[in-house]
This record gives structure tokens, C-alpha cells and sequence, in this order.
């Protein structure tokens, strides 16, 4: 099936709806869908694309660490 942009949450029948609902929240419940992980390119962890945004400002290996001392 083709996405449609035209495709919006209060066209889908409830009949369709609610028991997607309950497999996700099943999915959720059960860990989630598989994650997809990648390396974080500083320390070589792995993060998923949530956690590696959280996770790169933070890298003790990344660039974004404040070298600057004082103020
Ligand atoms: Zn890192």
C-alpha cells in the first residue's frame, strides 16, 4: 500500500484502530520493536537514534565537551 499524505488518524475506522492500537502497546509492553543501533562515531557505543541524540552532547569522547575554563 502507498502512503498518502492525505492519510489521517481520525480517517482510520475504529474497527482498524484500536486493534493496532493494543498490538503496539503489546510491542511496547514486550521491549519494543527491535531497536536499530548504531556506533557512536566518538566512543564506539551503541545507541539507538533517541539515545544517541540524548547520548552525544554527553560523549565523554565527543567534541562537544566544554574545554573552555572559567567564567
Ligand atoms: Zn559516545
Amino acid at each position: 500500500m502507498k502512503y498518502r499524505e492525505s492519510w489521517e488518524l481520525p480517517s482510520i475506522p475504529n474497527e482498524v484502530f484500536w486493534p493496532e492500537v493494543g498490538r503496539r502497546r503489546n510491542e511496547i509492553a514486550s521491549g519494543g520493536r527491535p531497536k536499530t543501533l548504531r556506533d557512536c562515531e566518538y566512543c564506539g557505543q551503541q545507541y539507538s537514534a533517541r539515545e544517541m541524540r540524548k547520548h552525544k552532547p554527553l560523549c565523554p569522547k565527543g567534541p562537544n565537551k566544554k574545554t573552555k575554563k572559567g567564567k
